[in-house]
């Protein structure tokens, strides 16, 4: 299995870290032809305006978007969750708008630029801890939109098919349980590739 983390901007080489520490390929992905060769995408934290801007300037928004209409899964942490947002609240604009949730960004506030939180997350045994760094939360999501966790309930992780959001790092703490969400998701995917081919 094959997991690529958009490499743009943003905190790319510890979620590549991750992934070599459940011993899979991570790749870097710089030229959207790159694409081709992952099961599973991760666009990671960083500054989304900044990353929005990239994806644009080096052609990645139609080869994404395909990339998300063939059910291949795509997980957007914090800035990746920004991106992914059908709608961003206060604003005109959203950028890659695959997934129906409304997005707030920087919603916690000034006072709480960062913290960590231990979460419930649904599909985890034991509480994860959560690291927030200028993190959005979902304001508002579709009813078939599965909500994953929320912290002083807002929305802070969900699922929508093959999307899936946190607005926390996961790949920050020591912790794989929540990549591990997502690498299940990749598995079903390419079970559900053979199936059909
Ligand atoms: N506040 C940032 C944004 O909206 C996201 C912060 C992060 O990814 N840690 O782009």
């Amino acid at each position: 299995m094959k997991i690529g983390v958009l490499g743009l901007q943003g905190a790319v080489d510890e979620h590549i870290k991750q992934i070599t520490a459940l011993g899979l390929h991570g790749i870097t992905i710089k030229h959207p032809e790159q694409l081709e060769q992952i099961d599973g995408l991760i666009l990671p934290g960083g500054e989304s305006t900044t990353i929005s801007r990239l994806i644009n300037r080096y052609g990645f928004a139609a080869p994404i978007k395909e990339f998300s209409k063939r059910k291949k899964p795509i997980f957007g942490t914090c800035a990746g969750m920004v991106l992914l947002a059908k709608e961003l609240s206060a604003s005109a604009d959203s950028h890659l708008g695959l997934m129906d949730i409304c997005v707030k960004r920087n919603a916690f506030g000034r006072q709480r630029d960062s913290f960590e939180a231990k979460l419930d997350v649904k599909g985890l045994a034991d509480p994860f801890s959560a690291v927030f760094i200028r993190a959005p939360y979902v304001e508002s999501a579709e009813a078939h939109v599965e909500v994953l966790a929320t912290y002083n309930e807002h929305i802070v992780a969900a699922r929508q098919e093959h999307l899936l959001v946190s607005s926390f790092h996961p790949e920050l703490t020591g912790d794989t349980r929540f990549l591990e969400l997502f690498v299940q998701m990749v598995t079903e995917y390419q079970e559900s590739e053979l199936i059909i081919s």
